[in-house]
């Protein structure tokens, strides 16, 4: 795995990251987002659905909590998560936990981490982790880790202890991994903890850097968990402390506001979650994620963005306990499920090239919502998905022209 970057401003790092598996096929955009799933398939749609969005992202992330109670049936398959699902065309990350679900706390021993599947929870010691892993065939993962330090009151003595936890979980998956002849060819991410202790995040982050690792992740950083002054404080710790050619995966962060503030403290990539819960909800992202033409660049530029439109979509101000928002619901989504919906029959959002804006108005997904027919699910997942990529898209684009402020005005607005 290979990150060349392209270049780095006021701390954002654009560029592309290459060699991703053995065969070298696939190529990932930074800063860019990983394809969300669960139990391996986007919800609510198909292979053939999801393709027809374009320029989908080369990795799709799998989640251990939802595969560790399939192990015996992949390990008799043999051939992998990626064939085991149909999933075609594209990269594969296992991580430990899906961050668009809460996990129950108190479950985590010196030498065990607990995932929950449909059946339950499930107890994995690092042996048990790496045989999952060798089953699954992603082509990078990240290590076992204790993460459990997100909550407020965690205090210093057991934010200690997940660092300490998480460094000797990554040696002994090391270990192993050299062992294991199903993971020759894959790629370990080594786990950044230390909650919101500065002095643990660094020496985490120290320490594993110290680590033959591809790349890391930065765990417990979760939205709900602080508040974004504080995570980038400690984000900028904590990237100092890595080296610059090794990518940054920042889980449980999905909204775009953050996104952003993320990218300027140096991380590349985010797991793919936040169109989900937006669609669960019954909302469409709608935020403006287009960048300006620079006259002196205008015609020179990549199509990766809408034109400008005249009529911008209406931007609910999500009411604190209002009954008309969904919980969560953030500014950059309308709510769909709101009757004054009922006779709009614009497409989610103008010049938007989805399957969902180019042939449904947004009184049809209404309709669908309140009669809660699966297909609501479908078009909104779509959409939502496209909104996203374009937002990462229209991000780079920002970057790579000396935008970011501008772009970053059009998005907060
Ligand atoms: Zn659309």
């Amino acid at each position: 795995m290979k990150l060349e970057l392209s270049k780095v401003v006021q701390g954002c790092r654009l560029g592309l990251l290459t060699a991703i598996e053995q065969t070298a096929q696939h190529s990932l955009d930074v800063p860019g987002c990983l394809l969300f799933t669960h139990c391996a398939t986007v919800p609510h749609l198909t292979q053939d659905t999801l393709h027809t969005l374009s320029n989908l992202p080369a990795v799709t992330q799998v989640t251990l909590n939802c595969l560790a109670e399939h192990h015996e049936v992949l390990e008799e398959f043999k051939e992998g998560v990626r064939k085991f699902a149909g999933l075609h065309d594209t990269a594969l990350y296992c991580s430990l936990h899906d961050s668009a679900t809460t996990n129950p706390a108190g479950h985590i021993t010196n030498k065990t981490v607990s995932v929950w599947g449909s059946g339950g929870r499930m107890e994995l010691t690092v042996a048990k982790f790496m045989a999952l892993q060798a089953a699954i065939k992603p082509d990078f993962y990240q290590s076992m880790a204790d993460g459990e330090t997100w909550q407020a009151n965690t205090s210093r003595k057991r934010v200690r202890k997940a660092v300490d936890r998480t460094l000797a979980h990554l040696d002994e998956c090391l270990i192993l991994h050299q062992k294991t002849q199903e993971l020759k060819q894959a790629k370990i991410f080594g786990v950044v903890e230390g909650g919101n202790i500065l002095e643990e995040r660094v020496r985490s982050a120290r320490e594993t850097a110290k680590r033959p690792v591809a790349g890391f992740v930065l765990d417990g950083f979760q939205s709900a968990a602080m508040k974004q002054d504080l995570r980038s404080q400690l984000i900028t710790a904590v990237t100092a402390e890595l080296p610059q050619e090794k990518p940054r995966l920042l889980q449980g962060v999905g909204r775009p506001d953050e996104v952003i503030a993320c990218v300027e403290v140096g991380v590349d990539l985010f797991e793919g979650f936040f169109p989900f819960q937006v669609t669960e909800r019954g909302c469409a992202l709608c935020f403006d994620c287009t960048v300006t033409t620079d006259p002196e660049t205008a015609g020179t530029s990549p199509s990766t963005v809408l034109e400008s439109n005249e009529e911008r979509p209406v931007v609910e101000e999500p009411k604190e306990n209002g009954d008309s928002c969904p919980e969560n619901m953030t500014r950059f989504e309308m709510n769909l499920n709101d009757k004054r919906y009922r006779e709009d029959l614009r497409p989610l959002v103008e010049g938007c090239s989805c399957y969902c804006c180019k042939n449904h108005t947004r009184a049809y997904i209404h309709h669908l919502l309140v009669t809660n027919e699966l297909l609501a699910g479908v078009l909104l997942m779509l959409h939502n998905t496209a909104h996203y990529l374009r937002f990462f898209r229209a991000l780079r684009e920002a970057l790579a022209n000396d935008r970011l402020q501008d772009f970053k005005r059009r998005v907060l607005q």
